[in-house]
């Protein structure tokens, strides 16, 4: 059905090679559609252009996401990574966020391999200038060669490179990242669709040479010794574990950082564009954070074999001097090289506004969009977009309805929606506060949130669907078997619970949500649970400690449904809410939403969160009735 006529004639053509487009590409391609990626290099594919690592708080779920919809990111990251931590350890699992830092090189083999395996999916290296379109609907793109290639659906995933420009301190030129150029004739193609695009910036810091560090005085920090990853299939770290080094800024490299301010690319009026907030540059943490004395910086190998370190906490524009004499200011680091100074990159974006849900633009047929051209920031928003676009497009091309992602199934429809419905200001990217579910939203059931759906959708493949199969299988029969059971409050406490003793009886399952209760205590009661294995274990006993959360979770949003018109007085004092977390405290300070309903629409508002706003307005109002 999906005959291709030549080499130039696809069903889906994705531009660009970074995280976005071959997450697009492979799912396309997963899903039976001739796919061509086409890109400035193939040595693009699985290109790091940042700092060397995958995952972290809220990026980490999106990562499991993909993985469960059978997308390459986790698997890659597990082939390369060389420092896994699972990041909120001592926390719930609902906010812990698996990492690794990611040997670069090998990172772009894992990711190569995987696409050069891949069937129905072609590499093609070439620059994107045009876009061929009958009426308002793309046919297909032109590369600078004049070549034509025609496409049923076309994915852009052109990241920094829509009008790139570089800038260090004073000087600027046009780049996609350090070492490319920028994609000027396709931003221009992007711009005369009328749409409404804008300019972001983010940096980098500079890269150091590890050689020249005095590691020997500098406190490190090991890889986890029981490595979490990201990959529902992957067993353990395929590539040799190791410690990064931590040193720290101190008065003496604020002092040198504040009186160059007026040189830094971001200070000295070079740049008028928007970064990342919550991934400031030095120049930013020393001005906004003037009365930190310190900050950390985490000395980063970026790959087994090479020299290079990635120091993780000093993204600068500051001139290159500068950097060297900021740098040299640090502990271990006062006789380091520098290999790459730092820099700012300015870009193009495309207001996310103008998308609809499945990525495709509303104005435009068959154009889809995904990662950082649409106000994102990251490797793993931009692949989790990918996903979606790819999805979408092998979908539209069989003629079938898009998908939408929820937001209630997972972070990945909790971007798509934010960036659909409310655009960025500043580069997005994910928090775990993003989401209003985030007691469902975990990283350890992502495949029993979205693999059954990715196989509806026909983007995962055999093997994973029979490994997560027999899963659910082992799952179900575990919680039946506690189900099944039944203990007084004494034996729960004989075995270690924490619970008052003339308290009700409880199934295994219920039991498992007290503290301190595991299968493995519980086994002592019922020696037959021996037999569940130590896996299956650990995953009834997360699922057990928030069920009764959930189920909470279900009543406050039903209860706040019948409350959404009731009206909240100006002067409400948010202060005054103990058990509501100082960011959300700011942000109803700062939108004063008039009722229930409006303060459920603001960005992470959680029905706990809200329930506790419903509750003191009924006190205030007793109150005054009184
Ligand atoms: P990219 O990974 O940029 O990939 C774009 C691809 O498109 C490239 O392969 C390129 O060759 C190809 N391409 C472009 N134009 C064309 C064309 N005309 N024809 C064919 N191919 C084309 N993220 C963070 O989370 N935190 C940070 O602090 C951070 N700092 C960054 C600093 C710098 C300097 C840069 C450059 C990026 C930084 N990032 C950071 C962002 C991160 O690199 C991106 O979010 C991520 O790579 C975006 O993925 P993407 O797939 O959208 O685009």
């Amino acid at each position: 059905m999906f005959h291709v006529k030549h080499e130039t004639d696809f069903d889906v053509v994705v531009i660009g090679g970074g995280h976005a487009g071959v997450d697009a590409a492979h799912v396309a391609a997963r899903m039976g559609v001739r796919t061509a990626l086409v890109t400035l290099k193939k040595s693009d594919l699985g290109v790091m252009s940042c700092n060397p690592a995958i995952g972290g708080l809220g990026k980490g779920h999106l990562v499991r996401e993909i993985d469960a919809l059978d997308g390459l990111m986790g698997r890659v990251a597990d082939a390369s990574g060389i420092q896994f931590r699972l990041l909120n350890r001592k926390k719930g699992p609902a906010v812990q966020g698996p990492r690794t830092q990611a040997d670069r090189k090998l990172y772009c083999n894992a990711m190569q391999a995987e696409i050069s395996a891949t069937p129905n999916l072609s590499v093609i290296e070439g620059e994107v200038v045009d876009l061929t379109m009958t009426g308002q609907s793309v046919e297909g793109v032109m590369l600078a060669d004049g070549t034509t290639i025609s496409s049923g659906k076309v994915i852009l995933t052109s990241g920094t490179f829509l009008r790139g420009k570089i800038l260090i301190g004073d000087v600027s030129y046009p780049a996609g990242r350090m070492g490319d150029d920028p994609s000027i004739r396709l931003a221009d193609r992007v711009r005369d669709f009328g749409l409404q695009i804008g300019r972001l910036k983010t940096g980098t810091p500079p890269r150091l040479d590890g050689r020249t560090i005095n590691w020997d005085i500098l406190e490190q920090q090991p890889a986890d010794k029981d490595p979490v990853m990201f990959s529902f299939l992957s067993t353990g770290p395929q590539a040799r574990q190791i410690s990064c080094g931590i040193t720290h800024t101190n008065t003496q490299t604020h002092d040198i950082i504040r009186e160059n301010l007026e040189k830094s690319a971001m200070y000295g009026g070079h740049i008028e564009s928007v970064g990342p907030r919550y991934c400031p540059s030095i120049e930013d943490k020393v001005v906004r954070f003037s009365d930190k004395a310190s900050h950390q910086v985490f000395l980063e190998p970026e790959g087994l074999d090479v020299s290079t370190v990635y120091p993780n906490g000093i993204s600068t524009s500051l001139p290159e001097d500068i950097q060297l004499a900021y740098v040299h200011s640090m502990a271990g680091l006062e006789k380091v090289s520098v290999i790459q100074p730092g820099y700012a990159i300015e870009y193009d974006f495309v207001d996310p506004r103008s998308l609809k849900s499945s990525l495709e633009l509303c104005d435009i047929n068959n154009l889809y969009l995904a990662g950082q051209i649409n106000g994102t920031t990251g490797y793993e928003e931009a692949a989790a977009q990918g996903v979606v676009a790819g999805i979408n497009a092998a979908r539209a091309v069989r003629g079938l309805e898009s998908y939408t992602f929820r937001r209630q199934d997972c972070y990945i429809g909790v971007m798509i929606d934010d960036l659909i419905t409310q655009g960025v200001t500043e580069p997005y990217r994910m928090f775990t506060s993003r989401a209003e579910y985030r007691l469902s939203l975990r990283a350890d059931n992502a495949d029993q949130r979205l693999t059954s759906i990715g196989s509806d959708l026909g983007c995962v493949g055999a093997d994973r669907a029979s490994k997560f199969q027999a899963k659910l299988d082992k799952l179900d029969k575990a919680k039946v078997a506690l189900g099944s059971l039944s203990f007084s409050s004494r034996e729960l406490a004989g075995v270690g619970a924490r619970v008052n003793v003339d308290g009700p009886r409880r199934t295994g399952l219920e039991s498992l949500s007290l503290p301190d209760v595991t299968v493995k205590s519980l086994t002592v009661l019922s020696p037959n649970l021996a037999s569940v294995s130590h896996e299956t274990s650990l995953q009834v006993e997360r699922d057990a400690l928030y069920s009764n959360y959930l189920v909470r979770q279900e009543i406050e949003a039903k209860t706040l449904g019948k409350d959404e018109n009731r009206l909240i007085p100006s002067g409400f004092e948010y202060d005054a809410l103990q058990g509501l977390s100082s960011e959300l405290k700011d942000k109803l300070r700062r939108v004063r939403p008039e009722t229930i309903a409006q303060a459920a629409r603001i960005q992470g508002m959680t029905p706990a969160a809200l329930t506790l706003v419903l509750t003191h307005l009924r006190r205030q109002e007793l109150k005054r009735s009184a």
